[in-house]
């Protein structure tokens, strides 16, 4: 006997009646993206291998062990599932020139793909929304962004999530920052974890990132990026800064927020919560001025920043925010299965007129009883039923029954077939 077959361990269906609080989410993000002006892309969920090594670097956690990387086995190409989208959003800018006459600001949802360890908000395939705004120096854009941010938790009543800003500066000043802290590691050598010891000569600055209690204490001692920032970087924080203050938008500034990709630059952030175990970062981003000329396009400044919405789901969930699930507005009971034509005549005029209809159907086990189909015409949700007996079809009728009225305190209503989509908009 085979074995049954599963879906590939942390990749997850999303299924009814689940799939309902995703439908609602996009919708909030796209009427959300909408106010903001921000305007749609989509990009192919395959990319060039390259694009990502080029772009995200070379000894990034992404690149070095959570890429769905392979060999297009019909012409050999090496290519890979996104893990992200801000690479595939800026390869696209470049391709099509979109910033020829002005800057853009574009929003993309999708899957996206990391082999990593699956546990609670952390899965091999998970959904981002993100936003990138290409051409704008800022830092009155990066505020824009952080202000999407903040009025998304509002409006979906959320609480709990603090906002850590930091600035990384400009290449150069990392270059001299980076130094310091490589003298500054190699002196506590003794100090340093595996990973900290591989690190230090290839990305030392994710060494401030780590999670080991045990080097707590040695890299709150290092030497402070932002010491080593000059008059302009200060200048674009400061900026930032400003105009969060005047918005009472409340954020802490860490200095120990690096980011995971190599191509940001200035303004980073993130938004956190204590509410989701381990995965607590809800959405995360910055600027990443040099990324545009580091893929082979024209320098380009640019800021962006993407959001997990599993993790925004749970944390919804946690909250007890997520909606009702609404019913259909009207649930067809069909009696007999020989009257199928009429009926779906009747659910036609009732779809065409913007009703949601439900219409029961013969299953493997006949047509059921009346009495078994008014308790799933109940269960539904839906606000009424449109009963099609027999003695009301022979009449080119339907009755009509409101569900949300006690039984018999209400007449039932009979109405044309062809009156049905008059009698639905009445409703309205
Ligand atoms: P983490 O530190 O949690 O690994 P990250 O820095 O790798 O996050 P980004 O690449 O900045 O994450 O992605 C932005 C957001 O996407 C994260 O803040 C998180 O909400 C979500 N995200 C990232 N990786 C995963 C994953 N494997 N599963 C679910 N959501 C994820
Ligand atoms: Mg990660």
């Amino acid at each position: 006997m085979s074995k049954t077959l599963q879906a590939v361990k942390g990749m997850n269906d999303i299924a009814p009646p689940h799939s309902a609080n995703w439908e609602w989410l996009e919708s909030v993000l796209r009427e959300m993206a909408q106010g903001y002006a921000f305007r749609n892309v989509r990009t192919p969920i395959v990319e060039p291998t390259g694009l990502f090594v080029r772009s995200l670097g070379e000894v990034t956690d992404i690149v070095e062990k959570e890429m769905y990387a392979f060999e297009d086995k019909l012409n050999g190409e090496a290519l890979t599932l996104r893990p992200e989208a801000t690479a595939s959003v800026v390869r696209a800018a470049i391709e099509h020139n979109m910033v020829y006459d002005g800057p853009k600001r574009l929003y993309y949802m999708g899957p996206m793909f990391r082999h990593e360890r699956p546990q609670r908000g952390r899965y091999r395939q998970f959904h981002q929304f993100g936003l990138e705004a290409l051409g704008f120096a800022g830092p009155d854009v990066d505020a824009e962004l952080i202000f999407f941010a903040s009025d998304l938790w509002q409006r979906l009543g959320l609480q709990g999530i603090e906002l850590q800003i930091n600035s990384l500066g400009q290449p150069p000043e990392r270059a001299q920052h980076r130094e310091a802290l490589i003298a500054y590691l190699s002196a506590h050598a003794d100090q340093l974890d595996e990973d900290a010891k591989r690190r230090l000569h290839s990305n030392p600055l994710r060494i401030l990132d780590t999670k080991n209690p045990a080097m707590q204490a040695l890299v709150d001692g290092a030497p402070r990026l932002m010491d080593y920032l000059g008059e302009a970087s200060l200048a674009h924080f400061q900026g930032l800064r400003d105009i969060l203050d005047a918005n009472g938008v409340a954020y802490t500034i860490n200095p120990r927020l690096v980011r995971g990709m190599d191509y940001y630059n200035l303004s980073v952030f993130e938004f956190v919560t204590t509410q989701l175990g381990a995965q607590g970062t809800v959405c995360a981003g910055g600027r990443y001025d040099g990324l545009f000329a580091q893929i082979g396009g024209k320098p380009t400044p640019a800021v962006g920043w993407a959001m997990g919405m599993e993790r925004l789901l749970e944390l919804l969930k946690e909250q007890s925010l997520l909606p009702e699930l609404a019913g259909p507005d009207c649930f067809v009971v069909v009696p007999d299965a020989g009257s199928a034509a009429v009926v779906a005549q009747a659910c036609r005029q009732l779809r065409l007129a913007g009703a949601q209809v439900h219409m029961h159907a013969g299953g493997a086990d006949g047509q059921g009883s009346m009495k078994s189909q008014f308790k799933r015409a109940n269960a539904s949700g839906a606000r009424w039923a449109i009963v099609c007996g027999q003695d009301e079809l022979a009449a080119g009728q339907v009755a009509i029954k409101d569900l949300r009225v006690a039984d018999g305190s209400v007449e039932q209503v009979r109405v044309d077939i062809t009156r049905l989509g008059d009698w639905w908009r009445e409703q309205a």
